[in-house]
C-alpha cells in the first residue's frame, strides 16, 4: 500500500483530549511526524480534565513533544473525569471557545470510546467542526475495543522510542499505572504497524474526507 503524505499542506492543527496524557498516548507520535514534515504547522492542543500536578505534567509533555512551544497553544480545563456527560453544557461551552481557530485538521477521541470523557468530546467536535477534517484517535484501556481503523501514519523507530520516552519523564503520577509503561506504547504502535504494512504506526478513524483538486 502507498502512502500519502497530507500533513505538508496543514497550517493548523487542533488535538482535542479529555485527559491529560490522551493525546500523546494516541498520536504523539503522529504529533513528531507532522512537525518533522512540516516544521511551520501551528499546534492547538486542549486537555478538559486535570488538577495542578497533572497540568503541570501536560505542559511539560507539551513542551517536550512540540518545539519552541511558546509559538503554539496549550489550552487545560478541569473538568472531573469521569464526568464530562454530566456537565455537558459547561463543557461544550469551553469547547466552542476552540471555534475560532479554525484548524484544518482536528484530532479527538472515537466516537466509538467507550470512555464516556472521551465519547462526549468526539461528540462535541462532530457538532463543532462542520467543515473541518477530524481524524478519530484510539487509546488502549481496560474496557478494550473492537474498532477498526482506517488511517494509519507509519512512524521509525526513533519516533516510537521518543514517544516513550516523553511519555514517561513527564507524567510522573501515572508511573504507577501497571499499564503506563513502554510495553504498553510500543507493542499498539506495533501492532498497527502490522496493521498497516510498516514496523510502527498509530491508526485512526476516518469517516468522511472531502477532497479537493
Ligand atoms: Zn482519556
Amino acid at each position: 500500500m502507498k502512502s500519502v503524505s497530507l500533513f505538508s499542506g496543514v497550517r493548523r492543527v487542533l488535538c482535542i483530549g479529555a485527559h491529560c496524557d490522551d493525546i500523546e498516548i494516541g498520536l504523539g507520535g503522529t504529533i513528531l511526524e507532522m512537525l518533522r514534515v512540516n516544521p511551520q504547522v501551528e499546534i492547538h492542543w486542549a486537555v478538559f480534565s486535570g488538577n495542578e500536578t497533572r497540568h503541570a505534567e501536560c505542559r511539560e509533555s507539551f513542551n517536550a513533544f512540540v518545539p519552541n512551544a511558546q509559538d503554539h497553544q496549550l489550552v487545560m480545563h478541569s473538568y472531573r473525569d469521569g464526568h464530562f456527560p454530566s456537565r455537558l453544557e459547561a463543557v461544550k461551552e469551553s469547547f466552542e471557545s476552540l471555534k475560532s481557530i479554525d484548524p484544518d485538521l482536528v484530532f479527538t477521541h472515537t466516537r466509538f470510546d467507550r470512555h464516556q470523557d472521551h465519547r462526549v468530546l468526539s461528540d462535541l467536535a462532530w457538532n463543532t467542526f462542520r467543515a473541518h477534517l477530524i481524524w478519530e484517535y484510539l487509546i488502549p484501556k481496560w474496557d478494550g475495543e473492537s474498532i477498526e481503523p482506517n488511517l494509519y501514519v507509519p512512524l521509525s523507530e526513533d519516533q516510537v522510542v521518543r514517544v516513550c520516552e516523553k511519555l514517561q519523564r513527564s507524567y510522573v503520577s501515572q508511573r504507577s499505572k501497571h499499564w503506563f509503561d513502554e510495553e504498553t506504547f510500543r507493542s499498539v504502535r506495533r501492532l498497527r504497524g502490522v496493521e498497516s504494512n510498516t514496523r510502527y504506526a498509530e491508526a485512526f478513524v476516518i469517516r468522511k474526507m472531502v477532497v479537493g483538486a
